[in-house]
């Protein structure tokens, strides 16, 4: 197993490299920062948090803080297939804009089809001049799924008219990494639910390279974010899941972290939305809630800026960064009324399963899998 030590040398190395290369931002990170009014003070908590959020001691929060500064030497290409855009929303959407944005405004995003101002031939020219330009060194980052059937004729991007197919297997061929941001990238989303007239697919199931999945929908603006700080540090991916998901956003149940996990293990459901119970913050298992069966860090990390996230508003988790949700995880608001997920199961959750009456919750398929499939990297 790697120590922290050799992984700390490691990032001080690929820092002094970035520092060689020139900036491609006019401002400088701290300059953007005093636009608007964000202090040092900020920024150095906010390297402390990215830190702990990725895993790593204290002392790599100075490695986040350089990273975080040198964004900019890193180019970053970002193609969109079969969605909707709210995995960019996640990120650009905030209410005012946080360190997290401003990274994303300081990485050196070379062509977003959303962000950018070019269209037409200029923009596919853009996309030629980076994927030549940087081969090699980009970061690829696709959201949405890649249609497959009709050999990828449901999705044309451009004037040239190539399919998203075409599109995603040219730019992953000169990537230094690749990122599929958000669910449908990661498994095929909700274009893949049956019947996927389209065969629309998860990056990874269409070119030969390791892909990292950044599951959620959309994921939060913090997954995306320490997933590209992690690359901009490291050059490299993160220890990943059995589902290629960086463990420290998904290594563990969205139930383990829970604010109402108390009332489960004591038996303590919402039988409907409007009752006492619900009024009382217990548990939504009844109501249909998967946090049982979905990783994620949403309990922890929370979105709109820590605010809240969907059980601590009053719904259960949908299961949006497991694969196949749509299908595997319906109805929404009613248990899965079965015991088995993907076939797997195993330490039950005694307390609440029981009085269930059911047992009717397993350590989800991951953690079980993972035992036996361990993980890209230690
Ligand atoms: S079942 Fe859902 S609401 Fe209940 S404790 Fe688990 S994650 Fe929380
Ligand atoms: S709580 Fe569940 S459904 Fe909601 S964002 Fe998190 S993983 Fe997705």
């Amino acid at each position: 197993m790697e120590t922290h030590s050799a992984l700390y040398q490691q990032g001080q190395q690929r820092l002094a490299a970035l520092r060689q290369l020139p900036a491609r931002q006019d401002q400088s990170l701290l300059e953007r920062m005093q636009q608007y009014g964000i202090s040092r003070r900020d920024f150095m908590k906010w390297s402390a948090s990215v830190t702990a959020l990725l895993a790593l001691p204290l002392p790599f929060s100075n490695l986040v803080a350089e990273a975080a500064e040198l964004a900019d030497r890193v180019p970053l290409v970002w193609l969109h297939m079969a969605e909707c855009t709210g995995c960019s929303e996640s990120l650009t959407r905030a209410d005012t804009p946080d360190l997290d944005t401003l990274i994303f405004d300081h990485i050196s995003l070379e062509y977003h089809e959303t962000l950018m101002a070019a269209a037409g031939w200029q923009a596919d020219e853009n996309l030629e001049h980076a994927l030549e330009h940087y081969k090699g060194n980009y970061l690829l980052a696709i959201e949405g799924a890649v249609p497959t059937a009709n050999n990828g004729a449901f999705l044309t991007v451009g004037c040239k008219g190539h399919t998203g197919l075409q599109s995603v297997r040219e730019a992953a061929e000169g990537a230094a990494a690749i990122i599929s941001v958000g669910t449908c990238a990661s498994f095929g989303g909700v274009q893949a639910a049956a019947p996927n007239p389209t065969g629309a697919k998860g990056v990874h199931e269409v070119i030969d390279k390791t892909v990292i999945n950044l599951g959620g929908c959309p994921p939060s603006e913090k997954n995306i974010v320490g997933t590209l700080m992690y690359f901009v540090m490291f050059g490299r991916l993160p220890a990943l899941d059995m589902y290629n998901r960086p463990k420290w956003a998904y290594g563990a149940r969205v139930h383990d972290n829970c604010e109402r996990r108390g009332h489960f293990d004591s038996g303590e459901f919402v039988e409907q939305f409007s009752d006492d119970n619900a009024k009382n913050g217990y548990c939504l298992y009844k109501m249909g809630c998967k946090g049982p069966y979905t990783y994620n860090n949403c309990p922890t990390e929370r979105f709109n800026s820590h605010v809240s996230w969907p059980v601590l508003a009053g719904h259960g988790c949908i299961g949006c960064s497991e694969p196949n949700f749509w299908d595997d995880m319906a109805d929404f608001e009613k248990p899965l009324g079965r015991q088995l997920l993907h076939g797997l199961d195993a330490t039950a959750d005694t307390v609440g399963a029981v009085i269930l009456g059911a047992a009717a919750i397993g350590i989800g398929a991951h953690a079980v899998a993972s035992l036996f499939v361990g993980s890209k990297e230690e």
